[in-house]
């Protein structure tokens, strides 16, 4: 077995001009300390399920991402996250959406992954079923941070009806440029987390968590808790976590279309995932990135947009995060 973690936090219009040095610097350290997490859980013989929670937890509670604390904005100013987990070996899994008060999401799906019967809960019963199994709960403002508020004025005032995928949104207040008419704005950046693994006994995980877009209409809920569209896991083919316009990906069934085209046509992961990224989903103007590893841990990280927040880690070598294109 060849363990490996691999991570995402989030792909869009990431350019070298816009990003100030500081700012890289503090994008590499926090993705390395993630991988860094996520890497001693595998070394210590630990399975892909831990490694891939443990990886986004770390990305939830940093500010920089979109996901738990950092979240972006709702048109009405508040956070609904939604989060899903995916265990490759059972194919068992577990999904949560539109939570306001749920400190890790991505816990919470876990637990409904273990401890119910069912796989995909939702607000106000999701945030009861949280209460019931002692997953924290945290007043709303704790995911608030001014960044994403000024991200939320700023599209506000320009343009009211826009919803803004969230590394967007941070150019937009750094006035690189103006808030985009379309309501999905396709070519920026998008902050969604995610992570999946391989671990030493050949079970694969996936798990992905997101704040969703800036201004999106409440109630709304993307691609990343959705199972098949922005995570999926099965030992027999690969685990994905994908970030981008989420409907595009929910109407390709886009990370289940790559264990699809493994499975009965025999593609490898780089072929499959690179069909889905270039060809599918590029067809509908979907844009983003995903991650993806398959049961002899390759890895596939492609993405159609400048950048991607992406890196990985096997045990016992240095990890590897890049932000650019190569
Ligand atoms: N895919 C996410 C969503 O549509 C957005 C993102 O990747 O940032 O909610």
């Amino acid at each position: 077995m060849n363990p490996v973690i691999v991570i995402h936090g989030g792909a869009g219009a990431i350019s070298r001009a816009a990003m100030s040095p500081d700012k890289e610097l503090e994008y590499h350290a926090a993705l390395r300390a993630i991988l860094l997490s996520g890497q001693a859980v595998l070394a210590q013989g630990g399975s892909a399920l831990d490694a891939v929670t443990t990886a986004v937890v770390g990305l939830e509670d940093c500010p920089l991402f979109n996901a738990g604390r950092g979240a972006v904005f709702t048109s009405d100013g508040t956070h609904e996250l939604d989060a899903a987990i995916m265990d490759g070996a059972t194919l068992r899994a577990g999904a949560i959406a539109n939570v306001r008060r749920v400190r890790n999401p991505v816990l919470l799906a876990r637990k409904v992954m273990e401890e119910s019967r069912h796989v995909f809960f939702v607000g106000e019963g999701a945030e009861r079923f949280a209460s019931d199994h002692d997953i924290a709960l945290v007043e709303p403002g704790y995911f608030s941070t001014p960044e994403r508020y000024a991200q939320l004025l700023r599209v506000q005032r320009d343009n009211p009806n826009a919803a803004v995928l969230d590394h967007d949104g941070q150019a937009i207040v750094a006035g690189q440029q103006a808030a985009p008419a379309h309501p999905l704005d396709m070519d920026k950046k998008f902050g969604t987390v995610g992570a999946v693994a391989l671990d030493a006994r050949g079970n694969l995980a996936a798990a992905t968590s997101t704040g969703g877009i800036t201004n999106k209409q409440v109630g709304r809920v993307g691609d990343a808790p959705v199972i098949g569209a922005g995570t999926y896991a099965g030992n027999e083919t690969c685990a994905v976590s994908a970030t981008g316009t989420g409907e595009m990906y929910i109407r390709m069934v886009a990370a289940y279309d790559i264990a699809a085209r493994m499975r009965y046509g025999g593609a490898t992961l780089a072929q499959a995932a690179h069909a889905v990224m270039f060809e599918s989903l590029a067809s509908i103007g979907g844009k983003g990135g995903l991650i993806a590893v398959d049961g002899q841990g390759n890895i596939a990280m492609p993405f159609n947009t400048e950048g991607m927040y992406r890196g990985f880690a096997r045990p016992g070598q240095d990890p590897v995060v890049e932000i650019y294109r190569a």
